[in-house]
């Protein structure tokens, strides 16, 4: 999908790396003035802004840490009154297994995976309302919101709790004009993904339950927040789309 975003301007959220890195390069490729918000500048964000230069792209790099609700909340409501777009994006996740998860790791994933969509998409929303536009959300959820994953209790809860606050986003937020969606991959080899299934011994019995014969790519994921995002849809609203080769048809 080559969807054009000429003229629009898209708030990315874990730019650095991974999904989020490409789809900021995606979305500048499309003609996008992208705003990248990450946790690390040194190298993620400036190198990112270093390969779109070279497309010669737009992109502006914000080095923040979501998990800080008010720093977040300072910087965003800077920003907002240019964004029309806004991708969800930044997660975390840590293995313990159900019996060992510790308070502070369930705290630590619910600030970035969950508290930090409502505290970004409240500031950006509130200023798409103000301005009388129509805008678009797309949430990075997982396939772990519905299907249980060892070694990921924090990380399923709060991506199940994405996916309702997504939903609550699209009825309050519909009347608006302004669509709210988000995707659900599987696994796909970022970072992310390499921390939790490069092991074969953990990966192959996965992989064995996806239709599709394997793990996704990255572009798959942005083809499907592109969509989403774009003027291309006009009427999913409140979705929560399986990018996942039919895992879940089981
Ligand atoms: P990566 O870990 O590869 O990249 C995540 C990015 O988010 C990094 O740039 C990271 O910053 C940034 N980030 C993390 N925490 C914060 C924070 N507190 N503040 C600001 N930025 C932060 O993850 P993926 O690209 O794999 O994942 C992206 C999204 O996709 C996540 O929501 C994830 O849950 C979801 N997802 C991933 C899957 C996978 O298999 N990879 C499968 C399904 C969903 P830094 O540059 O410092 O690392």
């Amino acid at each position: 999908v080559r969807s054009s975003f000429g003229g629009k301007t898209v708030l990315v959220t874990g730019a650095g790396q991974g999904i989020g890195r490409a789809v900021c390069k995606k979305l500048v490729d499309s003609g996008a003035h992208v705003l990248a918000l990450s946790r690390t500048a040194d190298p993620h964000l400036n190198s990112l802004a270093a390969e779109c230069a070279e497309l010669s792209g737009k992109i502006e790099t914000y080095e923040i840490d979501l998990s800080n609700w008010d720093a977040t909340r300072d910087l965003v409501e800077k920003l907002a009154p240019r964004v029309d777009c806004l991708v969800n994006n930044a997660g975390r996740s840590l293995l313990e297994s159900f019996l060992e998860m510790k308070p502070e790791s369930f705290d630590m994933i619910m600030e970035v995976n969950v508290k930090a969509v409502i505290n970004v998409s409240q500031v950006v929303c509130k200023a798409m309302i103000n301005r009388g536009h129509n805008g678009s959300v797309v949430n990075v959820s997982s396939i772990a919101s519905t299907l249980a994953v060892k070694d990921h209790t924090a990380y399923c809860a709060s991506k199940g709790a994405l996916d309702t606050v997504t939903k609550v986003m699209a009825l309050e937020l519909g009347p608006n004009k302004i669509r709210v969606n988000a995707v659900n991959p599987t696994v796909v080899l970022t970072p992310m993904g390499l921390y939790a299934w490069s092991d074969p011994k953990k990966a192959d019995p996965m992989i064995a339950r996806i239709p599709l014969g394997k793990f996704i790519g990255e572009e798959d994921v942005v083809n499907a927040i592109l969509f989403l995002l774009s003027d291309q849809n006009g009427m999913i609203h409140g979705a929560c789309l399986p990018i996942d080769g039919g895992l879940s048809c089981w």
